[in-house]
This record gives C-alpha cells, sequence and structure tokens, in this order.
C-alpha cells in the first residue's frame, strides 16, 4: 500500500485518482494549495507526491523548493501545457517526472509506478545475480565475469526486470509499461534497449542470453 499526496487545487483531477488509487489499496491525502500541502506533507509522510505547478497563493514551484530541501521523496509534477519553462524549472530542482494537463488517469498511475519502482531501486545497493552477470543496483553496473559495463537509466531497469525473473518470460508490454511508463504505440526504442543489452551479454563468453518470445516477450536464459 501506497501513501500518496495530491497538492491541487482542481477537485475533479483529485476525485479522479482517489477513485483508481483505491481500487489498487492505495490511500490518497489531498490539499489544495502549496501551504496545506507542506503541512500534509509533514503529517502524513507520503511515499510520493503529485504536485499541480499553477496553485493559488504560493507556486508549485516554492513547494517543490521547500520539499527538496529536506527530502528525496518521488514528485510527479503536473502542469498545464503552456508552462513549459515551469516544467524545466521543475526537472532542474529535482521533480522526478511530469504530465502535462488533461492528462489519463491510467498514465498518471503508469507514471506512479515508474516512480516508485525507480525510488525503491536507488535506495537498493543490493545485487541481482544470474550466471556469471551480476547487476549492481547501487552503481547502475552490469558486471559478467571480470568486465563491467556502466549502464544507462533504461538498459539498467531491463536487465533488472530480466534478471528479476531468470528463466521466466517477461512481456513485452509489462516492460514498456514499467520501464517507459506506457504499453501502447511505438516499442522500437524496446527493440534497441535489447539490442544493446545483448551486444554487451555476447562480449563475454558464458553470459546469460535474452531469448525473445515471438510477440509475447523476452526471457533471460543462463
Ligand atoms: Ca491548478
Amino acid at each position: 500500500m501506497l501513501n500518496l499526496l495530491i497538492i491541487e487545487d482542481e477537485p475533479a483531477y483529485i476525485d479522479a485518482l482517489e477513485v483508481s488509487l483505491s481500487r489498487e489499496g492505495h490511500q490518497l491525502a489531498a490539499a489544495i494549495d502549496g501551504k496545506e500541502g507542506l503541512e500534509q506533507f509533514r503529517t502524513e509522510q507520503p511515499d510520493l507526491v503529485l504536485l499541480d505547478l499553477m496553485l493559488p497563493g504560493m507556486s508549485g514551484l516554492d513547494v517543490l523548493r521547500k520539499i527538496r530541501s529536506d527530502s528525496d521523496v518521488p514528485v510527479i509534477v503536473l502542469s498545464a501545457k503552456d508552462s513549459e519553462s515551469d516544467i524545466v524549472t521543475a526537472l532542474e530542482l529535482g521533480a522526478d517526472d511530469y504530465l502535462t494537463k488533461p492528462y489519463s488517469v491510467r498514465e498518471l498511475m503508469a507514471r506512479i509506478r515508474v516512480a516508485m519502482r525507480r525510488s525503491a531501486s536507488e535506495g537498493d545497493d543490493s545485487a541481482l545475480t544470474v550466471g556469471n552477470a551480476v547487476l549492481d543496483q547501487g552503481r547502475y553496473q552490469l558486471r559478467l565475469d571480470g568486465t563491467t559495463f556502466d549502464l544507462p537509466r533504461k538498459e539498467f531497469e531491463l536487465m533488472q526486470h530480466l534478471m528479476g525473473r531468470p528463466g521466466r518470460v517477461v512481456t513485452r508490454d509489462h516492460l514498456l509499461l514499467e520501464i517507459w511508463g506506457y504499453s501502447w504505440g511505438d516499442s522500437k526504442t524496446l527493440d534497441q534497449h535489447i539490442r544493446r543489452l545483448r551486444r554487451k551479454l555476447e562480449q563475454v563468453d558464458g553470459s546469460p542470453t535474452i531469448t525473445t518470445i515471438r510477440g509475447v516477450g523476452y526471457r533471460l536464459d543462463s
């Protein structure tokens, strides 16, 4: 169960999210301005914050600054389309992700899952091991025997999913949703990332292989 906080002055967005979250067993606290939001942030200690940038009184950016001054909690910024510079500022201030309004609750739920998983893996310094492959989750590194590869974030997350279920099929839809935050549209980028991982695995004899299950997904075989 997750504890989420939304700071948002439009009740319709809060209501829609509340329904979807409670269906998945999560709890939502809501605040309609920045001052109340910060108070709730302190009392509720949420696992994730959804923050509207256009708020009455204190701006969303100021709320974000306050939150980041003493917390690494994942923050997803919600913003109107015409405030691109605010989004850039929010990301610079340490927001984890953003969505422009109007957004679909389905997409927001996917982004929440991505942000939560990312934050969990950042706090987890343990290693995943399959055969000769060791994924160092603190360093974003893949070690194959004595050879070390620094993995870009998406490749790392892909390897994390495959190594977390060795010998079992991980579906394309699952990977797209968990890593990129959507399960529809263009999936060529997933193919490219799989290809890059395979090239690394092939450089060291005896490494696990990524098997394509046509039309379904991938399986890591040791
Ligand atoms: Ca607003």
